[in-house]
């Protein structure tokens, strides 16, 4: 899977996705990110790529032709990367977009190609989202600086969805949001800590029991933190 992301700070995508677990899968070429600085495509000779909004209000947006110019870049590197003419998916992050969630993640993982775009100031003279965008959404209900941090958020999430990415294959399978229930409290080394004992069931042995009890602290921490899943 390719991702794009158009930005004003390349640095800030590279460096905040090329370690651990991402890392490994660029390196073993089951994904690949680009980030593209918009500021190379705007034709403006100080190198602006932003302005006053018509009509007033506060702070400055990004123009309109600078993020177009470098949808069309992608567009060729796609292109000459994949042969594919299609309009690739590109998803704007923004604070008024649709809220993400795993489903979401599990859709867009599914897409040879996927463009993010990250708005920054105010945000972006609409008529560059007319020409470009095809999904508005968001991570939250807060409003950061930027887009990076989101289209990070969502590429993490998107990218060990992508088969191989995950060393073990169950564990996108058996954690939060699968099934709509929440994970279940986890364990390890030692024993006991502080007073505190493993479960006892989870040193039996005995699988069928193991996975009732799995099953149940699920559904409880799901009525106690998120119960807004259960009706879902
Ligand atoms: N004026 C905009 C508004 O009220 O919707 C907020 C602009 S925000 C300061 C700058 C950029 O950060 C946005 O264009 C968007 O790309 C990104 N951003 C901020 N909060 C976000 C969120 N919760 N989810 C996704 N992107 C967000």
């Amino acid at each position: 899977m390719n991702f794009y992301v158009m930005t004003l700070f390349p640095d800030m995508i590279e460096q905040g996705l090329n370690t651990s677990i991402i890392g490994r899968a660029m390196e073993k070429e089951l994904l690949s990110i680009k980030a593209v600085n918009i500021r190379d495509y705007t034709l403006d000779k100080h190198k602006r790529v932003d302005d006053y909004p018509y009509g007033g209000g506060a702070g400055m947006l990004m123009a309109v032709e600078p993020v177009v110019r470098t949808y069309q870049a992608i567009r060729e590197d796609i292109a000459a990367k994949t042969g594919s003419t299609e309009r690739p998916r590109v998803v704007y992050v923004t604070p008024w977009g649709r809220p993400f969630h795993q489903e979401m993640a599990r859709e867009f993982a599914r897409e040879e190609n996927l463009v993010f775009l990250c708005g920054h100031y105010e945000g972006i003279d609409e008529r560059a989202l007319e020409e470009v965008a095809t999904d508005f959404v968001s991570i939250g209900d807060y409003v950061l600086t930027g887009g990076e941090l989101p289209a990070m958020v969502m590429i993490d999430a998107i990218s060990r969805l992508i088969p191989g990415v995950l060393n073990n294959k169950d564990s996108a399978e058996y954690e939060s949001f699968a099934g709509n229930l929440l994970e279940h409290p986890q364990y390890t080394r030692p024993e006991e800590y502080n007073g505190k004992k493993v479960p006892e069931v989870l040193l039996s042995g005995h699988h069928a029991k193991i996975e009732a009890w799995k099953k149940e602290q699920s559904l409880l921490r799901t009525q106690k933190y998120r119960p807004d899943l259960l009706e879902q």
